[in-house]
């Protein structure tokens, strides 16, 4: 009997904190050309973890523009706000491991007392936090150092506490740190290969780290090159990258096509976009993505 190849499954997680413009629209066919020219699954989950950032009409925008550019998902939608009890169950654990301590230094604290870019002093780990006020809770970190292959930009190495320094896992807030949330949503959904942007290698090491205290096996990881503005920013909300909701399908699709180096001919135009993306799935290759973490828009 042969063995059976184990299937791949894939994802795609953006943050409905504004509607889906270029950027993350070219990370989620990445993901999709990933899984499905593997013949695997490809999965969406909505990281709408944090209340104060997230909003229900985003997630309906994005939802509905990943529809219109034939970005079919497998499995229901995966939800961060109704997945809390997993979240718990993990930061127990960790609590259990006596990995966890409260922190109640608020922004100006640290500002006051340790210049910008550097780790956290460890001031509360031995301080006793005061009632009446809520806490945020850290990892205390041992010499960890993390290593893992990235399957685009290669070996990569950090040196956790030296460079990280002890990270919050729950916020002051009361918000789960994205960290622990995605490696719980990840690990859950069975996902075997995270393919995001580059933007995200760094907490790639507090996610292993985090796997390897919960006992998670460590899944694959691609991280892509971000599509940079002129002025060397990351498309973003925030730099107001325009929603490819208004966007014309088959023009916006060939122009990914594109930045992932499948040189796309003008022909595709002719296509319906659901065969763009067929066209594109048996010549996609992640190979063909050169290790860089930022290409020009
Ligand atoms: N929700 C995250 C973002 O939009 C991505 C999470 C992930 O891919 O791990 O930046
Ligand atoms: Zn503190």
């Amino acid at each position: 009997m042969s063995a059976k190849k184990p299937l791949y499954r894939g994802r795609f997680a953006p943050s409905p904190t504004g509607p889906l413009h270029i950027g993350s629209l070219y990370t989620a066919v990445a993901s999709f050309l990933q899984a499905r020219s593997q013949q695997g699954q490809w999965l969406l989950r909505i990281d709408d973890l944090d209340p104060f950032r997230c909003k229900a009409q985003y997630s309906q925008q994005i939802i509905s523009t990943l529809e219109r550019y034939n970005l079919h998902w497998d499995e229901p939608i995966a939800y961060q706000s109704e997945r809390h009890h997993s979240y718990r169950a993990a930061l127990q654990t960790l609590q259990q491991q006596g990995r966890l301590y409260p922190c109640q230094c608020s922004r100006k604290d640290l500002a006051n007392r340790q210049s910008a870019n550097t780790v956290y002093d460890r001031h509360c780990l031995t301080q006793r936090p005061s009632a009446n006020q809520t806490c945020a809770l850290r990892l205390r970190l041992n010499a960890e150092q993390i290593s893992f292959k990235d399957r685009v930009q290669g070996l990569q190495r950090q040196d956790l506490a030296r460079q990280v320094g002890d990270f919050v896992i729950f916020r002051k807030d009361q918000v789960y740190a994205y960290h622990l949330a995605a490696i719980i949503d990840d690990d859950e959904q069975g996902v075997s290969e995270v393919l995001r942007g580059s933007d995200l290698l760094d907490s790639s090491f507090r996610q292993i780290l985090l796997q390897q205290l919960l006992s998670i096996e460590t899944p694959l990881y691609a991280h892509i090159p971000t599509i940079n503005d002129a002025y060397g920013a990351k498309l973003s909300k925030q730099t107001f990258a325009a929603d490819v909701a208004l966007s014309p399908v088959r023009e916006t699709l060939i122009q990914v096509l594109g930045y992932l180096n499948l040189q796309p001919p003008k022909e595709l135009l002719d296509l319906e976009p659901s065969e763009i993306l067929n066209w594109a799935i048996p010549r996609w290759s992640i190979d063909k993505i050169k290790p860089e973490t930022s290409i020009l828009f």
